[in-house]
């Protein structure tokens, strides 16, 4: 089969003809129709820091996808032939305290498909049947295929409540729109985003944000007074990594606000602990999706009518992943999506 592999250490990725994956016991081997380009793939195919302390070449890159059930392994029966699947890419280990608890996404030993395992830029994938999320409902395969990141989006805007609540969104990329829809599908009043591209600013205001604000022009301060805003915003997600955004979120929160980070800092830094103090806020780290409530939600929001389509800007087909990834580096997109289907 045709994978995308990076086959040594250092910057690059490489279209190479690798043998077909065999499913195992409780292994299911799936066609690869679409996948989606993360922030993750661009450190991997770039060579950061992060990829030369994690990656071990050669390695099957991607974890975003959908694909479509081939060929089952010895006691799966959970799904069937020709079934359209996506899947959670983090593989738990089954044996520790949060494992055995049923609280998968806690585990401690997880193992991440295209980071250290073999991964989804490829013809075929073979992933244990568990990890399997069968589409509940007849889905748009592009929209299907971004699901990880979707679930990021989902899992940190399902943290605390949302209704009649002011929500600031700090990052305007993929993750951060997508979590500015679903506050908005589930009963918020204000959605404001920020971010400092025009691009992803303008492509917020395609969606339908009440507010996208260019923190280099625009203090937040002006924006809650624009809006009739008295005490600041109620629920908060940090998406950008970047420590002005967050010491800017704890100034803008209203007495007994929420905070829920995404975004991961390149650095450690300093806040106003103070402020976080004497507001009473509440502050709570967020990592990948619930295993598996947060597909479960993601399923039935989109069920129920929300459309994050327009966050996907960008389609190649595999071939063109050269392409592909420079789009994504660009920054001028908002979700890229690879088409292994032709
Ligand atoms: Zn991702
Ligand atoms: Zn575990």
């Amino acid at each position: 089969m045709k994978a995308l592999v990076k086959a040594e250490a250092g910057p690059g990725l490489w279209l190479r003809e690798v043998p077909d994956p065999k499913p195992g016991p409780g292994e299911v081997l799936i066609r690869v129709l679409r996948t989606g380009i993360c922030g993750t793939d661009l450190h991997i195919e770039s060579w950061n820091e992060w990829a030369q302390h994690t990656i071990r070449p050669p390695l099957v890159v991607g974890h975003e996808f959908v694909g479509e059930v081939v060929e089952l392994g010895e006691g799966v029966a959970s799904v069937y032939p020709g079934e359209v699947v996506g899947a959670e890419g983090h593989i738990v280990c089954g044996r520790c305290r949060n494992c055995m608890a049923g609280r998968r996404e806690l585990c401690a030993n997880s193992v991440g498909i295209g980071v250290h395992r073999d991964g989804a830029f490829a013809e075929l994938i073979v992933m244990p049947a568990g990890n399997l999320w069968p589409h509940l409902t007849k889905i748009d395969l592009d929209v299907a295929s971004i699901f990880d990141p979707f679930g990021n989006a989902v899992h940190t805007a399902t943290q605390f409540r949302i209704v009649a609540e002011d929500v600031l969104i700090t990052g305007a990329g993929p993750i951060g729109i997508m979590a500015a829809l679903v506050a908005r599908h589930n009963g918020a009043r204000f959605v404001v985003i920020t971010d400092v591209s025009d691009y992803r600013l303008e492509l917020a205001r395609k969606v339908g944000v009440t507010r996208a604000v260019d923190v280099r022009t625009e203090s937040l301060a002006q924006v809650q007074r624009e809006l009739g805003m008295k005490e600041g915003f109620d629920v908060a997600f940090e998406m950008s990594g970047q420590p002005s955004a967050l010491r800017d979120m704890i100034t803008n929160m209203a007495h007994g606000g929420r905070i829920a980070i995404l975004g991961l800092a390149d650095h450690e830094f300093a806040v106003e602990w103070s402020e976080v103090v004497f507001k009473m806020l509440t502050i709570r780290g967020v990592y990948g999706r619930q295993i598996f409530e947060t597909w479960y939600q993601m399923s039935v929001f989109i069920q129920s009518g929300l459309d994050i389509s327009p966050v996907i800007t960008h389609r190649f087909p595999y071939q063109q992943f050269e392409e592909a990834f420079k789009v994504a580096h660009s920054g001028q997109c908002g979700k890229v999506v690879l088409d292994w289907s032709a």
